[in-house]
């Protein structure tokens, strides 16, 4: 610590600034070390009590000078630290940070590469696979060629929900933004999950709010893989009863009729009396490759990953995903989209 006049001298100094000032310059006077400030500055400081602080190096170590104004007194109070352990800390930090950074972004890269690559040759696996199983094949032939076809439909999905991941977690997912007909995507994908709808016997209803607009600008595919994925699961977790989807507003429209270009919130509800999600796991499905119950997967196959992916697409629209849920009573999963009202 050390006192200095109006003008910068120093005028009363502990013998730990006496060193520093004799290594910095030897001169009686504060801007020897607080380089950076002006005589001005200090004058003002001493008259209105107020403070200025500058870092300085001496002798390969920064230091930290506060200068105090004491208006009273007619001088001001220097303080200085050593903060160099400091800014070495946060140097490595940050240089940590920036190469996690990198590394991350490579993995994914790499990841979304390598995703890339392992999806031609399964293709050819699954029309090869598909063109043999038209050939004349006898029972244990077939049976052994339909099994190739089964794990290569799940290889498949696998790469390709890790191949979304690596592209949202790189940063390269970009969403389109094209005219679409919510409703007719929904029943497409209602129309791909028939057959297990069926096979299950289950109940299957929908339910669009009447005044919903048919078309909206947004991206079809993403939001047909959201909707896949919340009835695929709907499905695949209910042994009995019923699964409806629903489709309407999140707040009531305030207009009847709805303009074209015009921004709403639209709300998207699955919901099915299947072995629904303790609480405790509720909050955890929506992380990578989480399933409520480790069984499950034995039971059910899966990865964990469509719930992650549905989240971030979601979110990447700008929207949230919610699930509320009762064990053995069922589940309700809440999606909330902002889309922008088209033409047709
Ligand atoms: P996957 O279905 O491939 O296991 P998801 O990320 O889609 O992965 O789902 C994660 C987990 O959330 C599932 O494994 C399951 O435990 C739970 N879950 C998702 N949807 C439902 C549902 N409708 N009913 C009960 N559990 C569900």
């Amino acid at each position: 610590t050390l006192q200095v006049t109006v003008e910068g001298k120093i005028s009363q100094l502990n013998p730990a600034a006496r060193k520093l000032l004799d290594t910095a310059s030897g001169a009686m006077s504060v801007f020897s070390l607080m380089p950076d400030i002006r005589p001005e500055e200090v004058e003002e400081c001493v008259n209105s009590g107020g403070s200025l602080t500058n870092e300085t190096e001496i002798e390969g170590r920064v230091f930290q000078f506060t200068l105090l104004g004491m208006p009273k007194l007619g001088w001001a109070h220097v303080y200085g630290f050593d903060v160099s352990l400091f800014r070495e800390i946060e140097s490595r930090l940050k240089a940590a940070k920036v190469k996690a950074e990198v590394t991350t972004r490579m993995k994914s890269e790499f990841l979304a590469n390598m995703s890339h690559e392992i999806r031609t040759p399964m293709n050819g696996v699954m029309g090869m696979t598909t063109l043999l199983l038209e050939t004349g094949l006898n029972k244990e032939q077939k049976d052994y060629a339909e099994l190739i076809q089964q794990s290569a439909e799940s290889l498949l999905e696998l790469i390709n929900e890790i191949l979304d991941l690596s592209k949202i977690e790189a940063g390269k997912m970009t969403l389109d933004a094209a005219p679409f007909n919510l409703i007719s995507t929904a029943e497409q994908t209602v129309r791909l999950l028939q057959s297990r709808i069926n096979t299950k016997n289950l109940q299957f209803s929908t339910d669009i709010a009447p005044r919903l607009p048919k078309s909206f600008i947004g991206d079809p595919s993403r939001t047909r893989q959201i909707l896949f994925n919340l009835l695929g699961n709907a499905i695949k977790f209910t042994e009995k009863g019923s699964v409806q989807l629903r489709i309407g507003f999140a707040h009531p429209p305030k207009d009847q009729n709805l303009a074209s270009g015009q921004d709403i919130r639209i709300l998207i509800e699955v919901q099915d009396t299947g072995i629904g999600i303790a609480e405790d796991q509720l909050a955890k499905i929506f992380e990578n490759f989480v399933q409520a119950d480790s069984s499950a997967t034995r039971q059910f196959g899966g990865t964990g990953l469509g719930l992650a992916i549905s989240r971030q697409l979601v979110e990447l629209m700008g929207g949230s995903i919610q699930a509320q849920s009762k064990l053995t009573e069922g589940t309700t999963f809440s999606v909330e989209i902002p889309l922008k009202v088209a033409t047709h």
